[in-house]
């Protein structure tokens, strides 16, 4: 009989941030339930956090680091010693022979902080080039930048306590249903307790969020601006006067430029009935609470979006009070910990920006480098970061924790860039994903229970994770890894005796800066599982809402306003591509799938992908439900199983992303959508692509499913 082990670790899914308890027999998960006092659950936990157990210990694990000399090349596992040598021997070669700005590091916001703060203070500090990102430029960077440009600081001013205190919810392009279910279900709960609660939804789609709407407003896709405009036109009338003049600044520009446009002109916009849009607007009477993600986020103009709610929260002087206040809700695990510690192409750690001189000055003295040892060269972000591979200016790129070659846009061009690529080097739990078939080298990962780690979830809480099993094979914690090579290539500074002394160092870096959590030494956050930043001292008990004394993080104390001119989506309709592709997620299934697609029971909520379009876009295609059909744009061509349904509207079709070139090939919808961003946050648009679809033939679609295949699961008929 194996000995009981058990710990508490935050799930490693969504932003939500769940703190689970995990036990194990001998190394086996055998139970991951919720933590009743976590502030994020409350002791729930959805099913692909209840599920954890199964995705630790499976067969496609990697589990020892494998080399190949040649794409063409099987791997061969090799030692981590060799691994480690030739990966600092590549890159050292590739610096010196190309500049510093050859190689980059592509990270996750599934990262820990340790990991995240290592990776920036490895490229940035001691390699000479801000060639780091992560996959958290798809989902938060607009959000990042607004927070930053109108409060001064990133990082929400809500927290989920904030739930229990608004007077209306207001969620926007966001199925927080499905994609947050756990922070959703305490706005039901809120809602079952207080009828008088008024919930209303801002999406194209009738979403199971949108379906337990009082107020559903299905605005036509791509109008979210016209639609914030109209209703800050609406509300004028209550504006907080005093608010306004005691702590924002820019008011007046910006009720001029609300004064300029026409309202009927706003709302014919968005394709809402009047009636509709004076509602929602009377009902922002009071604490209001506005959720929102990638709706906002993922698109060109997703800055301007997310100002535009600000906008209204200050104009109300709705923010810094119980249960009021723009929410963004983090997509992913640590997205936050990753931005607080630098990891993003434009930012240095503790929410420094690289662009800020004093910041870089402040970065080199923590480092001990020489003034000007960290570059003012912009670096590379994620999008940017493929195209630079495709064209040869990047020659290496390490990639950890993620799979861009199922989760970035345009995939056919993501292709072509690892085609080109001289030296990849993959750092993973499984193999294969979508992107590990790339690889020159991978190097085997320790998963979320097979390590110590922090990470901070949406409502800024630092939560720390026990390592409850011993990693599979010889996978190592990333933070480890990323210490080898870094020694190995001969550079000081990565010698850390563990964890707590990387921890404690990124820490100390955020002295005096937004985000501090100078009070969370390793052993109290280790003592106290959690606590929520800004935290100056040891003896401070961390904060639930920021901004309560309206002092905002801006030089002048003052929140600004910033004027928010609509521009459209980049993709536009035409009559070769006469529909609006939007993309999202399903609630059994998490980003590419190389967790949640080895959970039988997941499966079979949810076993292939599909494309929803509404009954006439199909009876005008002469498609009937389950129809093969052929989705396509310049970008590339899909084919995938129709799903006829009201929930999108006329001219929308819909599809999600979980489903890579692993399940089958040409199945991905990224395949489809644009690499066109956002000008300031670059964040790219995947939730507006103009394509066509067409009935391929009369059948199902047969897939087949070798990754599930090869783990002896049942494939779903179905
Ligand atoms: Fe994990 Fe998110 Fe589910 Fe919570 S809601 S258990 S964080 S996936």
């Amino acid at each position: 009989m194996s000995a009981p082990r058990s710990g508490e670790a935050m799930c490693p899914y969504c932003g939500v941030g769940c703190r689970t308890r995990v036990e194990a027999e001998g190394n086996r998960i055998v139970r991951v339930r919720g933590v009743a006092d976590a502030p994020a659950n409350r002791g729930r936990i959805c099913p692909k956090g209840a599920t954890l157990g199964k995705v630790v210990d499976t067969p496609d694990r990697l589990r020892t680091p494998l080399v190949r000399n040649g794409r063409d090349e099987a791997f061969r596992p090799c030692s981590w010693q060799d691994a480690v040598e030739l990966a600092a021997r590549k890159l050292n070669e590739i610096r010196e022979r190309f500049g510093p700005d050859s190689i980059a590091f592509y990270g996750s916001g599934q990262l820990d902080t340790e990991t995240s703060y290592l990776a920036c203070k490895l490229f940035k500090g001691s390699l000479g080039t801000n060639n780091t990102d992560s996959n958290s430029r798809l989902c938060m960077a607009s959000a990042a930048v607004a927070y930053t440009a109108a409060l001064g600081s990133d990082g929400p001013p809500t927290c989920y306590d904030d739930i229990q205190h608004a007077r209306t919810i207001v969620v926007s392009g966001s199925n927080m249903a499905d994609a947050h279910p756990v922070t959703f279900d305490a706005v039901r709960q809120r809602k079952r307790e207080d009828p008088a609660l008024r919930l209303v939804v801002i999406d194209p789609r009738r979403t199971k969020t949108a379906e337990c709407a009082d107020l559903h407003l299905p605005l036509r896709c791509g109008s979210d601006l016209a639609l914030f405009h109209a209703l800050s036109k609406l509300v004028l009338p209550r504006m907080d006067r005093a608010f306004v003049e005691a702590h924002t600044q820019g008011s007046e520009d910006y009720l001029r430029f609300l004064h300029a446009m026409d309202l009927d002109a706003l709302i014919a916009e968005t394709g809402l009935a009047k009636a509709l849009v004076e509602r929602a607007a009377e009902w922002l009477d009071g604490a209001f609470l506005t959720f929102y993600s990638m709706g906002a986020n993922q698109s060109t103009e997703g800055v301007r979006k997310n100002l535009a709610i600000i906008n209204m929260h200050l104009l109300l002087g709705q923010i810094g009070k119980p249960g009021a206040g723009p929410f963004s809700l983090t997509g992913q695990p640590n997205a936050m910990g990753g931005r607080e510690a630098g990891l993003l192409a434009h930012q240095l750690p503790g929410y420094r920006m690289l662009n800020e001189p004093a910041h870089r000055r402040e970065a080199e003295a923590l480092w001990n480098l020489p003034d000007g040892a960290i570059s003012d060269r912009p670096g590379l972000t994620a999008v940017e970061m493929f195209q630079a591979l495709e064209s040869g200016r990047l020659k290496a790129v390490w990639i950890a924790a993620t799979n861009p070659a199922a989760s970035l846009p345009d995939l056919n061009q993501v292709k072509r860039a690892f085609g080109a690529a001289p030296f990849v080097i993959v750092q993973d739990a499984y193999h294969p994903t979508e992107t590990t078939v790339h690889a020159d080298l991978l190097l085997p990962a320790a998963q979320w229970s097979e390590k110590e780690w922090t990470g901070t979830n949406s409502e800024r809480m630092v939560s720390f994770s026990e390592r409850i099993v011993d990693p599979v094979g010889e996978a190592e914690p990333d933070y480890e890894i990323l210490c080898r090579v870094a020694r190995a290539m001969g550079l000081s500074g990565f010698d850390f005796q563990d964890r707590a002394a990387i921890w404690d160092e990124f820490r100390r870096y955020t002295a005096g800066r937004p985000c501090e959590m100078t009070g969370m030494d390793a052993e109290r956050l280790k003592r106290e599982r959690m606590l929520q930043w800004p935290c100056p001292a040891p003896e401070h008990p961390g904060t639930l809402r920021r901004y309560t004394d309206g002092r905002f993080a801006t030089p002048s104390g003052r929140a600004h306003f910033h004027l928010t001119p609509a521009q459209g989506p980049r993709d536009e309709i035409s009559a070769a591509f006469p529909l609006i592709l939007t993309t999202g997620r399903l609630a059994a299934h998490w980003h590419t799938r190389t967790r949640t697609g080895k959970v039988p029971s997941l499966n079979n909520v949810a076993s292939k992908p599909t494309l929803q379009l509404h009954p006439d876009d199909a009876a005008a295609r002469g498609i009937v439900e389950g129809d093969l059909v052929e989705v396509f744009n310049e970008r590339g061509r899909i084919d995938l199983p129709a799903e006829i349904t009201h929930a999108v509207p006329p001219g929308t079709v819909f599809g999600t992303f979980h489903w890579g070139d692993l399940f089958a090939p040409a199945r991905n919808i990224n395949y489809l959508t644009t690499s066109a961003f956002d000008p300031v946050s670059k964040q790219p648009e995947f939730k507006h692509a103009a394509v066509e679809v067409v009935r391929k033939a009369v059948q199902k679609l047969a897939f087949h499913a070798p990754r599930r295949a090869e783990m002896g699961e049942p494939i779903p008929t179905s």
